[in-house]
């Protein structure tokens, strides 16, 4: 059920059907050289899809943030920054508004690890209305399943390159596709060092990638999303 198609009474009876709210977050950074600026909105979108589809009117899926907090990769071209300050808020007023419109659960679908300091902070502050929050930070939760399609995991590397041709193909230069195996020897904070440990705006083997593998990911991380919100209306939430 997505929210931005229902009109107000549409709105108001499914309020009272439904508690679960999925808010994908994005944003919009240089993701290597081949794929698009979008792609950490683009993967967070196909997700909701197939949740979408497979649940139907057991969810609603608001709107996506798509700006998100970019500080490594800010130097790369077409990478905007929000920071995690305005992010934080403005995600938190969102949940918190879909609190008062009653939702019992939120749950944050991220696409970009520069988002999660404003993401934890937001949610502990929505949850303490006394409602859960759920976050899924999608090629970090589920790692072990990623894992098991893909050799490796990156940055636009061979996991999120194959997602993004799964999402969005037509967008996608695989002939531009390249490998960074660079690391740096610590969590070393620097200006622009993203140009130096970031080489083409990429980390891993962008080559790696698949349509294949995407389209094995998506189904993979949409089900594991879906067998826990299962689990958590259940309240079973300890394993
Ligand atoms: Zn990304």
């Amino acid at each position: 059920m997505k929210m931005m198609n229902l009109n107000q009474a549409k709105f108001k009876e499914i309020q009272k059907k439904i508690d679960t709210v999925i808010i994908p977050i994005g944003t919009i950074e240089a993701h290597g050289e081949h794929l698009p600026l979008g792609t950490d909105v683009l993967i967070p979108e196909g997700l909701v899809e197939k949740i979408e589809t497979k649940m139907g009117e057991k969810v609603l899926i608001a709107p996506t943030v798509n700006y998100g907090h970019v500080w490594t990769l800010a130097a790369y071209p077409g990478s905007i920054n929000i920071s995690t300050e305005v992010l934080m808020q403005y995600v938190c007023e969102i949940g918190q508004a879909f609190v008062k419109a009653g939702f019992k659960n939120i749950v944050l679908l991220n696409g970009h690890g520069g988002n999660i300091p404003a993401l934890t902070t937001a949610g502990e502050r929505i949850a303490d209305l006394d409602v859960q929050v759920i976050t899924f930070n999608w090629w970090i939760d589920f790692k072990n399943e990623i894992l098991q399609i893909c050799e490796g995991q990156g940055h636009a590397g061979e996991d999120e390159t194959s997602a993004a041709l799964a999402v969005a193909e037509e967008y996608c230069d695989m002939s531009l596709a390249k490998e960074n195996n660079r690391q740096l020897i610590a969590n070393i904070k620097r200006k622009n060092i993203g140009l130096l440990s970031y080489q083409y705006g990429l980390s891993g083997e962008a080559t790696k990638g698949s349509k294949e593998k995407g389209e094995k990911i998506l189904e993979s991380v949409a089900d594991r999303i879906m067998e826990i919100l299962e689990q958590i209306w259940k309240d079973e939430i300890i394993v």
